[in-house]
C-alpha cells in the first residue's frame, strides 16, 4: 500500500516535469567538475550552482586543517554537546565566532551546531513559545519556515520586503514577545533584506531581529564579517545565525547572540540538545577558514568574486539588449547569487538544457520554489570562476538565446 501510494506520487511529479535526480560528483567541489547520472557515462561540466563563494571548499589549506584536526581529536565527537561531545575544538571555534561578531552584537555568545537548517529550527522552537509572535519575509529560506510551523508562536507574514504591512503587523501585535526573522541575503534572488529598516522597527515595536546570513557571512563587509558589517549595524538585539557550508567551505551552522538567549537555546533547543556533536575536526577546520576569509587570501577572493560578478551583469545586460523580444530579466542583486528570471518554467528547463548540452550547470527553479511566471535560471558565483569561465556561460546563453528567438 505505501509503495503503491508514493509510486503513485513519483509518476504525478515525472508527468509534471518536477521529479528531482541528483547527479553524482566524480571531483570535488570546484567550478569544474567531472559529474555522473542516471548510469551514464560521466561527463566534464563547468558549474555555476554551488555556495561555495570564496572557492574555499576544495582549498588545501583547509583539506591541511581538516586531516590536522582529525590527527588530533580522531574522527568523531561521540555523544551529543551536553553528554560528552563538546570539546575544546568546539568551545575555541565559539569564542572565535563570538570575538567575530562582537563589534555588531555587543557581549555577543555564539553556539554551533550541525546545520543551518537546524540552528533555525532551534531558534524558533526555542524563542518562538505560545508568548510569541514570529512575523517573518514570504521569501525566507526553508529552514525558517519550518521553523516557524514548528513553534507554537503565532504567526504572521508580510510580502517579501513589504515593511509597511510588517509596521502593520506588529503594531497590532498584543503577544509579550515578537520575534522578526529574515534571511539577509535571499536564497532564490540575490537581494537583501532591508536590515537597517528592520532593525528601526524591531527598536520601535521592542522585537528581536533574527538574521539570517547563510549567503553574507564570510562574503559581505570589510573581512567578511557578514551582513551586520555591510550594513554597520550594531544592536543587543539582532540574533544573527551563520552558515558554515557556504562562503565557509566546510560544514556547520552558528548562532551570536545575547548571552541569556545562547544559554536558553542550550537549556531548550531539541535540534541543539537530541543530536550528536559535529566531530571536533570540523571545528578545528572552521578556525583556519575564518582566519582565510578575514585574512589577505579572503579579501583577494571577495575581489575576484566582485568582478566576476560585475562581468556577468555587464555581459548578460548587453545580451538582453540586443535580444528583447525574450523579456528575460536580470534580478536586482549585487551578491553571488545572480538569476536570470526568464518567466515560463518550459522556457527555463529549455534553457537550462540548452546550455547543459554545452557542458555549462546551471540550475532551473520554478514554481513553488519562486512565485508562478518567474522561473528562472539560478546563476552563482565563486571567486573560483575565472573570466574565461564567465564569458564561456555568457556565450552559450547567447547562442540558447537564438536557438529560442
Ligand atoms: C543554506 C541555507 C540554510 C541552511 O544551511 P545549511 O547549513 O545548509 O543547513 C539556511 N538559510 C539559508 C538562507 C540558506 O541559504
Amino acid at each position: 500500500m505505501l509503495i503503491a501510494h508514493l509510486n503513485r506520487q513519483l509518476l504525478e511529479r515525472e508527468a509534471q516535469g518536477l521529479r528531482r535526480r541528483r547527479r553524482t560528483a566524480e571531483t570535488p567541489c570546484a567550478p569544474q567538475q567531472r559529474v555522473s547520472e542516471d548510469g551514464q557515462p560521466a561527463r566534464e561540466l563547468l558549474a555555476f550552482c554551488s555556495n561555495d563563494y570564496l572557492g574555499l571548499a576544495n582549498h588545501p589549506a583547509l583539506a591541511e586543517a581538516l586531516a590536522e584536526g582529525a590527527r588530533r581529536w580522531g574522527a568523531g565527537s561521540g555523544a551529543s554537546h551536553l553528554i560528552s561531545g563538546h570539546s575544546r575544538a568546539h568551545a575555541a571555534l565559539e569564542e572565535d565566532l563570538a570575538a567575530w561578531l562582537a563589534p555588531w552584537i555587543p557581549g555577543a555568545k555564539a553556539l554551533t551546531f550541525c546545520t543551518g537548517y537546524m540552528a533555525n529550527l532551534a531558534l524558533l522552537t526555542a524563542l518562538g513559545d505560545a508568548s510569541a509572535t514570529i512575523f517573518a519575509d514570504k521569501l525566507n529560506h526553508a529552514s525558517l519556515i519550518d521553523g516557524a510551523q514548528l513553534a507554537k508562536a503565532a504567526g504572521q507574514r508580510y510580502a517579501h520586503g513589504q515593511l509597511t504591512v510588517l509596521a502593520r503587523q506588529l503594531a497590532a501585535c498584543t503577544t509579550p514577545i515578537k520575534l522578526i526573522v529574515t534571511d539577509a541575503v535571499f536564497s532564490m534572488d540575490g537581494d537583501l533584506a532591508d536590515l537597517p529598516a528592520l532593525l528601526a522597527l524591531a527598536e520601535q515595536h521592542d522585537a528581536w531581529l533574527i538574521v539570517d546570513d547563510a549567503h553574507g557571512f564570510g562574503v559581505l563587509g570589510p573581512q567578511g564579517q557578514g551582513s551586520l558589517a555591510h550594513f554597520g549595524l550594531h544592536s543587543e538585539r539582532i540574533i544573527y545565525m551563520g552558515t558554515l557550508g557556504k562562503a565557509a567551505g566546510l560544514g556547520g551552522a552558528f548562532v551570536a547572540a545575547h548571552p541569556t538567549i545562547v544559554d536558553w537555546l542550550v537549556q531548550a533547543a531539541r535540534p541543539y540538545i537530541y543530536t550528536t556533536a559535529t566531530p571536533p575536526a570540523l571545528a578545528h577546520a572552521l578556525r583556519e577558514s575564518l582566519r582565510l576569509i578575514a585574512g589577505a587570501q579572503g579579501a583577494r577572493r571577495r575581489e575576484q568574486l566582485l568582478q566576476r560578478i560585475a562581468q556577468l551583469r555587464g555581459l548578460l545586460s548587453a545580451l538582453m539588449a540586443k535580444h528583447p523580444t525574450l523579456g528575460w530579466r536580470l534580478a536586482d542583486s549585487a551578491t553571488a547569487i545572480q538569476p536570470l528570471i526568464v518567466g515560463e518554467n518550459t522556457t527555463a528547463l529549455a534553457l537550462a538544457e540548452a546550455l547543459d548540452r554545452r557542458g555549462l550547470w546551471v540550475p532551473a527553479i520554478r514554481p513553488p520554489t519562486v512565485p508562478a511566471g518567474t522561473a528562472r535560471l539560478r546563476i552563482t558565483l565563486s571567486a573560483a570562476h575565472s573570466a574565461e569561465d564567465v564569458q564561456r556561460l555568457v556565450d552559450g546563453l547567447a547562442q540558447a538565446a537564438k536557438e529560442q528567438e
